[in-house]
């Protein structure tokens, strides 16, 4: 028997960690964190056996038979499907509207070859995760300088004794992130570091918590904003930081802003005593360290509003780029494949990066949700052809209706508004139900792909190489490699090199590694460490090279300091709706549906979840009569569905809960037709327009709704 451990990096969700492969005989047979990376695996991580083997997987491209939406397909062959794509391709640049092609993709990587093609094409680029945490990004940027990275979690690993971890709306321990955190965060804790969880609903992270904080939805800001006005009114901040790396002059801002944003002010916002706001900032004022993991804001995302008073918070603690505090990224020299695209000039086009309408979008900092975006540009006839992969625009955002029915919508010929549309699975989804052409994929344990992170939880910057450790099913092809095939048909002056490995080769270079050379390291290259205060040595990434407090080019619309009121949505139609149904996760799925959903280790009726109740609190279900396990009637402005309710402490009395991912109307779950799609209630970007640019990032993940019996 030949059976050997091979290291890769885990897709079963997006986090992407380490992960060891143990395969016999050329079969997967288990999964476990690399223990040279620090890694974990989390339950997902582990199902991952199952994802692999699951009858449901792909094995031919398929081709639309019925009309949009019926899920009517025949299989056809690679060339058959390549030679359509091509052909509309072609035909769409030779009308000159190759800017109406887009691409929704999860970016691992700005090493992945499907920027390139897209640059090279004149493609438009709309990720699969455009909303989560931007704002976050950007205020890190503004205040900091800094990469532009997805969600930078603490260095946990590093959090000092007596350190404070607070997570803030952030289920960590649902694994968004990384399966090492639950492990670093409990460690910090038997150094002796307080953890403290502030979250509507009492997550498995409260569950380990020293102090649960019921916060109210959106309150976050207000929250952070009081703790900072009693640490610097006091004069606990950390004067050694804000003297030398604050931007001079904007201390004294600070505290003519703070003047009126005491403790008391902030509890009326936030629902936390006022008491609790102060201890809570005299605790952090003098740990050693702070670390706050947030994402998007809590529930209602205000989302830059609260970026900015994370960041004024952990300047005045002096939290940045310390042991347990905000790490800062570093980027790693990769080499730049030649010829570079330049990439479309979406602007001469009259279109901005938020969406295909300059004069529209471009007054809004963030990308948009990409399901609206999309609806709206096939409405708009700006999107003819649209590919998606690894995402599932027609389940996992808000506004998936809208979605469901731009896809569908016809011109006066009954042709489709939107051209084609082309989607990579591993397994049918929502979304590959409204395809032209269904192309199946690769797992993550059968392809090649160069990870590159500015910033890797376990390391600090560097590249990790997924690499297959079996064999793909029957004619599976990874998108990549078909992105690549592509380039060669369509932009071949950009697609010299031979194939995707060579691809990676040349982008190592610029490290002294090829993708040979990395597999034989183990598959993971850094520098060993996240390095901490490296801002000593040249500064701040900002105009300053301090760190900013005050953002001027917001001061017009009244942003230049954060603003403590609640969200819109907390606000409006709190009289018909008076519930804030709150969108959570756990560790059992991850959000984009059929992966995990139709994973039969995942949906145990003991270890995972079957279907999504409602939460509610028991004191809200007895005085509205509703019984544990009553089918009950939710509504929002924008739907209705039913779902059983699950009466429980464990949420606040004004909040309703459901598990984000459900209701899948494809696959093994919808046979069973277990579980909702929270996003039936949730509005999209196009009935809030006016509060995106003040929200920033989504406008929101959460809404108002009531509840029958
Ligand atoms: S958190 Fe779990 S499922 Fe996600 S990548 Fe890591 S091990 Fe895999």
């Amino acid at each position: 028997m030949n059976s050997k451990w091979i290291p890769t990096v885990c897709y079963h969700c997006k986090a992407e960690c380490p992960i060891l492969a143990r395969v016999e005989d050329g079969v997967l047979k288990e999964i476990r964190g690399n223990p040279r990376a620090r890694g974990k695996a989390c339950v997902k991580g582990m199902a991952g056996v199952s994802l692999e083997y699951s009858p449901d997987r792909l094995t031919r491209p398929l081709k639309r038979v019925g009309k949009r939406g019926e899920g009517k397909f025949e299989p056809c062959s690679w060339d058959e499907a390549l030679h359509a794509i091509t052909g509309k391709l072609s035909d769409l640049r030779d009308r000159g509207d190759a800017h109406k092609l887009t691409a929704s993709f999860f970016p691992h990587s700005i090493s992945d070859p499907k920027w390139r093609f897209l640059n090279a094409y004149g493609g438009f680029i709309n990720t699969a995760l455009p909303h989560c945490d931007s704002a976050k990004i950007v205020a890190c940027i503004k205040a900091m300088g800094g990469v532009p990275n997805h969600h930078i979690p603490p260095n946990f690993a590093s959090v000092p004794r007596g350190g404070v971890v607070i997570l803030a709306g952030r289920h960590a321990m649902g694994c968004l992130d990384d399966a090492a955190v639950p492990r670093d965060i409990l460690n910090a804790k038997d150094r002796g570091a307080i953890l403290v969880v502030i979250d509507p609903i009492f997550t498995a992270d409260a569950a380990k918590a020293d102090w649960w904080i019921p916060i109210r939805p959106s309150g976050d800001t207000a929250l952070f904003t009081g703790m900072t006005h009693h640490i610097v009114m006091n004069g606990l901040y950390n004067k050694g930081f804000a003297h030398n790396w604050i931007r001079e002059g904007d201390f004294e801002k600070l505290r003519v802003y703070l003047a009126d944003k005491t403790p008391e002010a902030m509890s009326k916002i936030c629902d936390v005593p006022a008491q609790d706001i102060v201890k809570l900032a005299e605790m952090c004022a003098s740990a050693p360290s702070v670390g706050v993991d947030s994402f998007k804001g809590i529930m209602l995302g205000q989302a830059l509003d609260f970026g900015h008073a994370w960041t004024n918070f952990l300047a005045v603690t002096g939290n940045i780029d310390n042991p347990g505090g905000q790490p800062l990224p570093d980027l790693t020299p990769l080499s730049p494949v030649l010829p570079a695209p330049a990439g479309p000039d979406l602007a001469a086009k009259g279109w901005h990066r938020t969406g295909p309408d300059k004069d529209t979008f471009g007054k809004y900092s963030f990308i948009m949700e990409p399901t609206w975006y999309e609806a709206q540009a096939i409405k708009n006839g700006d999107l003819k052809v649209l590919i998606t992969a690894e995402c599932n625009p027609a389940l996992t955002e808000m506004g998936q209706e809208e979605w469901r029915k731009a896809v569908t919508m016809t011109n006066d010929k009954g042709e489709y508004q939107l051209e084609m549309l082309v989607s990579y699975e591993i397994m049918l989804s929502d979304t590959a139900r409204y395809a032209d052409y269904v192309l199946p994929d690769k797992s993550y344990f059968e392809r090649w792909e160069l990870l590159y992170m500015p910033w890797w939880y376990n390391f600090g910057h560097g590249v990790a190489l997924r690499q297959p450790v079996v064999e793909a099913p029957g004619e599976c092809r990874h998108s990549n490699e078909v992105f690549i095939e592509l380039g060669k048909r369509l932009c071949p002056e950009y697609f010299a090199f031979k194939d995707d490995l060579e691809y990676y080769d040349i982008q190592l270079a610029g490290l002294g590694l090829s993708v040979d050379k990395l597999q034989e390291m183990g598959g993971i290259w850094s520098p060993g460490t996240t390095g901490f205060r490296k801002y000593e040595q040249n500064g701040f990434g900002t105009p300053s090279k301090k760190v900013h407090l005050y953002w001027e080019d917001l001061k017009d619309v009244n942003q230049a300091m954060p603003r403590v009121g609640l969200a819109p949505e907390y606000e409006a139609n709190a009289g018909e709706f008076p519930y804030i149904l709150i969108s959570y996760r756990t560790i059992f799925h991850q959000g984009s549906g059929q992966w995990t959903h139709n994973n039969p280790q995942l949906r145990d009726p003991i270890g995972g979840l079957m279907e999504n109740p409602l939460l509610i609190n028991t004191a809200t279900a007895k005085k509205l009569g509703i019984e544990d396990g009553a089918l009950v009637s939710v509504r929002s402005r924008t739907g209705k569905l039913k779902v059983r309710a699950k009466c429980t402490e464990r949420i606040r009395p004004d909040c309703l809960g459901l598990h984000h991912g459900f209701g899948a109307t494809v696959g093994r779950v919808a046979v069973l037709g277990e579980g909702v799609s929270d996003n039936i209630l949730i509005p999209d970007a196009g009935m809030t327009l006016d509060w995106q640019d003040v929200v920033g990032g989504e406008s929101h993940v959460s809404t108002r709704v009531t509840v029958e019996g």
